[in-house]
Parts: structure tokens; C-alpha cells; sequence
């Protein structure tokens, strides 16, 4: 059995929302995220409707737009579970035993064991920000994308689509442009949110599906529903 019963790659929308509902349900949660200063960081103010008991519409204050202190009433919230490991590292590939994931490695060094494992690494595959004539390797304003994952995961044969998605100018910051790779609609079950070519392996978030942090939010708290059905 794994150090986690749910090892979730990505502190965005879609993973930290899985990670809350499933630690409060009394299930040890791994959250493992590349930087501690970007989770459920977003790229233009959440706007309400929300789903209702959502990480998303807890840490929403409506007198209060800036992104940092969006981030930081999340953060306070997931970091206040007694159940939920948040923690700071660059997953590089899967750890597997045969067909089965274990664990992931990190660009850091140590390997993470876990159950289960969950992709929730948003538009950070394979990822190219446009700002004027600037090209970067970033998944979003001022956030690398490292490449091993996304390599892993070609390697392993997984396949995907290109996307793409822009952020208009505002007052504070330019806008800019970011391409980034989805998996391709036929690695997905979306009723399981399986990644079918490995066992113990499931994706969630914009990786999977585009849509609003309100989605991403709704996909989250339904993936942790699956999973708590799937764990009895
Ligand atoms: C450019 C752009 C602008 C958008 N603007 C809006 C908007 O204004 N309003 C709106 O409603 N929706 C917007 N969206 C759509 C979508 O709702 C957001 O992208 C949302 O943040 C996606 O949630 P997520 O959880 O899937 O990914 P994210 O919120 O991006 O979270 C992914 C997390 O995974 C981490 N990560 C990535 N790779 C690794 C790794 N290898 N190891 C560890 N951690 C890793 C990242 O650090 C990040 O914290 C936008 C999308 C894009 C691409």
C-alpha cells in the first residue's frame, strides 16, 4: 500500500478541489504541485456562480479581487486538512509496477508513493507562452512548464491534442497567449476519469476537458465522488 491512498499531480482548480473534498471524507491525500506560490492560482478574478460547498466558492471574496489573496485563503483552507499532504515538487514521470502506476518521480529527487494517482496539471503540457514577440516555455504568466512529464507521457505512448487559450490585457498585467496539449479524447473515460492504458491512473481538469475554474471546480468534487465510491 502507498505512503497516499490518492496522490493528485496539480494544485489548480480541478486537483485542489479533489483534494479537499476527498481528505475531509477521511481519505489520505497527497497534493503535490510544482510551486507552493501558484496553488489554485488563477489567471483572471473567479467569478460566481459556484458550486455549492466548493473549495472554489469558499475561498471566493467578493470584496476582494486580487488573484494573490484568492490563492491564499485556498491555500489556508487545503493546508488546515488534517488528511491532505500539500507539498512542493515537479512530477518528471509515472513509477509503475507492470501495467500498474505506484507513485510518480520528481524533478526534486525523492519518489512519492501512492494508490492512485491523478493528473490534474492543467495547461502545463508541453506548454509555450506568446507574449508579443516573447515565446517561453510557461504554463502561465511567470510559471515554467518543464518538459520530462510531458515527455514521459509520450514515451508511454499516450496521445493529444493541441489547445490553446489567451488572457486579455488588464490594468496589472499584458495579455498573452498560451498553447499547451490536452490527452486525446480517447485516452480518457470521462464517467471514471480513468486513463485507461495504465491501471491505478486518472486525469482531471483542463488536461482533460476545456471549460470556466466553475467546471474545473464541479470536475474536481465529481472525481472525488468517483473515487470515494471506488474506495468504499
Ligand atoms: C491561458 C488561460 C487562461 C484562462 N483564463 C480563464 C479565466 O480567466 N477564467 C476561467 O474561468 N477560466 C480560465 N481558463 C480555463 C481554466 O478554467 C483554467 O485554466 C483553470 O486554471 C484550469 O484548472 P486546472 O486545475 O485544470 O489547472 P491549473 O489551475 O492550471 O492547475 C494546474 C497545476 O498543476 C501544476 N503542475 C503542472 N505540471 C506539474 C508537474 N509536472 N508537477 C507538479 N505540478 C504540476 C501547476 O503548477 C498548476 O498549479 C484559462 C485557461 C488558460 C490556459
Amino acid at each position: 500500500m502507498g505512503a497516499y491512498q490518492v496522490l493528485i499531480v496539480g494544485a489548480g482548480f480541478a486537483g485542489s478541489e479533489a483534494a479537499y473534498r476527498l481528505a475531509r471524507a477521511g481519505v489520505r491525500v497527497g497534493l503535490l504541485t510544482q510551486s507552493l506560490d501558484s496553488v489554485m492560482m488563477p489567471f483572471l478574478p473567479p467569478k460566481p456562480p459556484f458550486p455549492p460547498g466548493s473549495l472554489l466558492e469558499q475561498a471566493y471574496d467578493p470584496g476582494d479581487e486580487r488573484l494573490w489573496a484568492f490563492h491564499a485563503r485556498a491555500k489556508y483552507l487545503l493546508e488546515g486538512e488534517k488528511n491532505l499532504h500539500l507539498f512542493q515538487a515537479t512530477a518528471t514521470g509515472l513509477l509503475r509496477e507492470g501495467e500498474r502506476v505506484v507513485g510518480v518521480d520528481t524533478w526534486e529527487g525523492p519518489s512519492v508513493a501512492a494508490d492512485r494517482v491523478v493528473l490534474a496539471v492543467g495547461s502545463f503540457l508541453g506548454a509555450r507562452l506568446h507574449l508579443g514577440e516573447v515565446e517561453e516555455e510557461a504554463g502561465r504568466l511567470s510559471e515554467a512548464s518543464y518538459p520530462d512529464l510531458f515527455q514521459h507521457l509520450l514515451d508511454l505512448g499516450f496521445r493529444f491534442l493541441p489547445r490553446e487559450a489567451s488572457v486579455p490585457e488588464t490594468p496589472s498585467t499584458p495579455g498573452y497567449r498560451v498553447r499547451y496539449h490536452a490527452f486525446h479524447p480517447e485516452e480518457w473515460e470521462e464517467a471514471t476519469f480513468r486513463l485507461p492504458r495504465l491501471k491505478g491512473l486518472y486525469a482531471v481538469g483542463l488536461c482533460v476537458r476545456e471549460g470556466p475554474y466553475a467546471l474545473m471546480s464541479q470536475e474536481g468534487l465529481r472525481l472525488a465522488e468517483h473515487l470515494l465510491h471506488e474506495l468504499g
